[in-house]
Protein backbone atom coordinates (compact mmCIF):
# COMPACT_ATOMS: atom_id res chain seq x y z
CA UNK A 1 0.00 0.00 0.00
CA UNK A 2 1.21 3.48 -0.95
CA UNK A 3 3.24 4.89 1.71
CA UNK A 4 3.90 1.87 3.90
CA UNK A 5 7.02 0.26 4.59
CA UNK A 6 9.61 -1.30 2.20
CA UNK A 7 11.11 -4.17 2.95
CA UNK A 8 13.83 -3.51 0.62
CA UNK A 9 14.72 0.45 1.11
CA UNK A 10 17.82 1.75 2.93
CA UNK A 11 15.49 4.88 4.39
CA UNK A 12 12.82 2.61 5.63
CA UNK A 13 14.79 0.77 7.83
CA UNK A 14 17.25 4.45 9.05
CA UNK A 15 12.85 5.14 10.10
CA UNK A 16 12.63 2.01 12.18
CA UNK A 17 16.03 2.33 13.55
CA UNK A 18 17.20 -1.23 11.79
CA UNK A 19 19.99 0.85 9.96
CA UNK A 20 22.04 3.57 12.12
CA UNK A 21 22.34 7.01 11.27
CA UNK A 22 23.07 10.11 12.79
CA UNK A 23 19.90 11.64 13.38
CA UNK A 24 19.78 15.68 13.72
CA UNK A 25 15.56 16.24 13.99
CA UNK A 26 12.92 14.23 13.84
CA UNK A 27 9.00 15.17 13.18
CA UNK A 28 5.78 13.23 13.38
CA UNK A 29 6.47 12.28 9.79
CA UNK A 30 9.92 12.86 8.92
CA UNK A 31 13.72 12.26 9.56
CA UNK A 32 16.45 14.61 9.38
CA UNK A 33 19.64 12.58 9.30
CA UNK A 34 23.71 13.11 8.32
CA UNK A 35 24.17 12.10 4.66
CA UNK A 36 27.14 8.86 5.01
CA UNK A 37 29.23 10.75 2.01
CA UNK A 38 28.86 14.76 3.06
CA UNK A 39 29.36 17.27 -0.25
CA UNK A 40 29.01 20.38 2.42
CA UNK A 41 30.15 21.08 6.03
CA UNK A 42 26.17 20.58 6.35
CA UNK A 43 24.62 17.67 4.40
CA UNK A 44 21.44 16.45 5.84
CA UNK A 45 18.84 14.51 4.33
CA UNK A 46 15.35 14.87 4.90
CA UNK A 47 12.41 12.32 4.41
CA UNK A 48 9.06 11.12 5.37
CA UNK A 49 8.73 8.56 7.42
CA UNK A 50 6.15 7.17 4.98
CA UNK A 51 7.48 5.38 2.05
CA UNK A 52 7.06 7.25 -1.54
CA UNK A 53 9.82 6.61 -4.15
CA UNK A 54 10.46 10.38 -5.03
CA UNK A 55 9.45 14.16 -3.97
CA UNK A 56 6.82 14.08 -6.78
CA UNK A 57 5.09 10.84 -5.82
CA UNK A 58 5.21 12.37 -1.96
CA UNK A 59 3.98 15.73 -3.12
CA UNK A 60 1.25 13.97 -5.53
CA UNK A 61 0.28 11.30 -2.49
CA UNK A 62 0.41 13.76 1.11
CA UNK A 63 1.17 17.20 -0.05
CA UNK A 64 1.14 17.79 4.11
CA UNK A 65 3.76 15.86 4.47
CA UNK A 66 5.95 16.91 1.31
CA UNK A 67 5.34 20.42 2.93
CA UNK A 68 6.62 19.01 6.52
CA UNK A 69 9.95 17.74 4.68
CA UNK A 70 10.43 21.62 3.29
CA UNK A 71 9.54 22.96 6.35
CA UNK A 72 12.37 20.52 8.29
CA UNK A 73 14.70 21.08 5.81
CA UNK A 74 15.25 24.55 6.20
CA UNK A 75 14.72 24.06 10.41
CA UNK A 76 17.88 21.93 9.28
CA UNK A 77 19.99 24.66 7.74
CA UNK A 78 18.59 27.47 10.30
CA UNK A 79 20.18 24.94 12.87
CA UNK A 80 23.15 24.25 11.12
CA UNK A 81 24.41 28.15 11.04
CA UNK A 82 23.18 28.52 7.27
CA UNK A 83 19.85 30.66 7.37
CA UNK A 84 22.22 33.56 6.25
CA UNK A 85 24.77 32.44 4.36
CA UNK A 86 22.46 30.50 2.34
CA UNK A 87 21.82 26.94 1.59
CA UNK A 88 20.50 24.54 -1.21
CA UNK A 89 17.35 22.02 -0.88
CA UNK A 90 17.64 19.41 -3.46
CA UNK A 91 15.65 16.43 -4.75
CA UNK A 92 17.03 14.36 -6.81
CA UNK A 93 14.11 12.42 -8.58
CA UNK A 94 15.24 10.16 -10.97
CA UNK A 95 18.42 8.13 -11.70
CA UNK A 96 18.97 10.32 -14.75
CA UNK A 97 18.87 13.07 -12.27
CA UNK A 98 21.17 10.79 -9.52
CA UNK A 99 18.75 9.68 -7.22
CA UNK A 100 20.36 6.49 -5.74
CA UNK A 101 17.66 5.51 -3.17
CA UNK A 102 14.20 5.67 -3.72
CA UNK A 103 12.68 6.87 -0.69
CA UNK A 104 12.03 10.37 -1.17
CA UNK A 105 14.35 12.76 0.33
CA UNK A 106 15.31 16.40 0.37
CA UNK A 107 19.24 16.96 0.38
CA UNK A 108 20.23 20.25 2.34
CA UNK A 109 23.80 21.32 1.61
CA UNK A 110 25.41 24.53 3.08
CA UNK A 111 28.48 25.99 5.17
CA UNK A 112 30.12 26.32 1.62
CA UNK A 113 29.85 28.08 -1.46
CA UNK A 114 27.07 26.36 -4.02
CA UNK A 115 27.86 26.96 -7.20
CA UNK A 116 25.14 27.37 -10.41
CA UNK A 117 24.46 25.64 -12.64
CA UNK A 118 24.76 22.42 -10.49
CA UNK A 119 26.69 19.40 -12.21
P1 LIG B 1 20.42 10.39 -3.95
O1 LIG B 1 21.64 10.05 -4.76
O2 LIG B 1 19.40 9.29 -4.04
O3 LIG B 1 19.86 11.73 -4.27
O4 LIG B 1 20.90 10.50 -2.47
C1 LIG B 1 21.10 9.42 -1.64
C2 LIG B 1 22.06 9.85 -0.56
O5 LIG B 1 22.04 8.87 0.44
C3 LIG B 1 23.51 9.96 -1.04
O6 LIG B 1 23.97 11.29 -0.86
C4 LIG B 1 24.26 8.97 -0.17
O7 LIG B 1 25.54 9.41 0.24
C5 LIG B 1 23.32 8.78 1.00
N1 LIG B 1 23.42 7.48 1.63
C6 LIG B 1 23.52 6.27 1.01
N2 LIG B 1 23.56 5.27 1.91
C7 LIG B 1 23.49 5.86 3.13
C8 LIG B 1 23.47 5.34 4.47
O8 LIG B 1 23.54 4.14 4.72
N3 LIG B 1 23.41 6.25 5.47
C9 LIG B 1 23.34 7.61 5.23
N4 LIG B 1 23.28 8.41 6.30
N5 LIG B 1 23.33 8.12 3.99
C10 LIG B 1 23.40 7.26 2.96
Amino acid sequence: MAGEPQADCLFCKIVSGDVPATVVRTSDTTVAFRDINPQAPTHVLVIPKAHYPDAGALAAAEPLIAADVLREAAAVAADEGNADTGYRIVFNTGSGAGQTVFHAHAHVLGGRGLNWPPG
